[in-house]
């Protein structure tokens, strides 16, 4: 089973609005409301692949009801820790450009009862589970290094853990005693971390994936949108080269290329494979209009085109 952890889920709305006037009145009446956050994603991708999950992390009040609501009316399994704040709301302005203004609630703040409370979850679904995903950012109130307590909690176990995340709380777990399985930045969240920039024809990324940073850690996988991916495999590196698709949406590939790594580690396929898996459903997510879904009717014939050089 695959375990998928969200510290800080929202409600996405979405608000198509061919214009925003500033200062007026804007009515809208095709209002989307879904179960947000970058492990979500990663959940609901599992679960379309028809893949064991169950999702965790903190939920309150009302909003946290409706995505519990929500996740089972989609059949997924979760089992998400209580909190006394109020889960956030993130909503986005769709302009008719292609273009879209956000605007984020950083959420609640979590209290250390309430992380411990977490961790009694946590465990006993980590624990017997082979892959554990941790995706986005920590609320208020929680730790910089908490995911590198996580990764403390789990180190008895044969759990590999997958983390995306991203500034102090990824740069905390890369230098803490327990070193996550694999990570999957992209460029940026790369360039972010070591401080030198991606060059453009990434021949500066086998140098920069030898960082000290990064020992200890087994699978790092860089996404490069729709230059597909180069990881870092124990000691190999490997580039994954990915067709020229029709892309509808692209926000939340990565959440899916996590997914799909998951799913590969949880089945014990070999690594070309599951390098493979995290292009498709990275790509397949890209061809929908919903963040976080895809189309399996279309994975083999995405599949079989990826190429994998190493
Ligand atoms: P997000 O933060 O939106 O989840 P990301 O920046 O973490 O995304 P990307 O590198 O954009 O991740 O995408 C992950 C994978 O999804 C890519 O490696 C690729 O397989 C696929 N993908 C994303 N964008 C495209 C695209 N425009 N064309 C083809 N494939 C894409």
């Amino acid at each position: 089973m695959i375990v998928s952890v969200t510290m800080n889920p929202s409600v996405d709305i979405s608000y198509p609005l061919d214009t925003l006037v500033i200062n007026d009145v804007n009515r809208c009446d095709q209002v989307r409301k879904t179960a947000g956050g970058k492990g979500l994603n990663v959940t609901r991708v599992i679960h379309q692949m028809n893949e064991k999950v169950v999702s965790t992390g903190l939920l309150g009040g009302m909003l946290g009801a409706f995505i519990r609501e929500n996740l089972s009316k989609e059949g997924i399994n979760h089992h998400f820790s209580d909190i006394e704040g109020d889960t956030r709301n993130c909503i986005a302005i769709l302009h008719d450009d292609g273009k879209q203004t956000e605007v984020l609630e950083s959420g609640p703040v979590i209290s250390e009862e309430e992380l411990v409370a977490f961790e009694t979850i946590f465990l006993n679904l980590a624990k017997t589970s082979q892959v554990v995903t941790l995706s986005g950012s920590l609320p208020k109130g929680v730790p910089v290094d908490y995911y590198s307590q996580l990764l403390t909690l789990l180190s008895d176990s044969q759990t590999k853990v997958i983390l995306d995340t991203s500034g102090d709380s990824l740069k905390c777990a890369l230098t803490g005693e327990h070193k996550p399985y694999a990570i999957k930045p992209n460029s940026d969240e790369l360039q972010a971390l070591i401080g030198e920039k991606v060059t453009e024809d990434y021949t500066n990324l086998p140098d920069m994936l030898t960082h000290p940073l990064f020992d200890g850690v087994a699978l790092i996988m860089v996404s490069l949108g729709k230059d597909g991916a180069f990881v870092k495999y124990e000691d190999s590196f490997y580039r994954v080269k990915i067709p020229t698709i029709s892309v509808k949406n692209p926000v939340g590939s990565g959440d899916s290329s996590v997914a799909g790594l998951a799913i590969g580690l949880a089945k014990e396929l070999p690594i070309e494979d599951t390098l493979k898996y995290a292009m498709t459903l990275g790509m397949l997510n890209a061809m929908e209009d919903t963040t976080g879904s895809v189309d399996v009717t279309q994975f083999n014939q995405i599949y079989d085109r990826i190429f994998i050089d190493k």
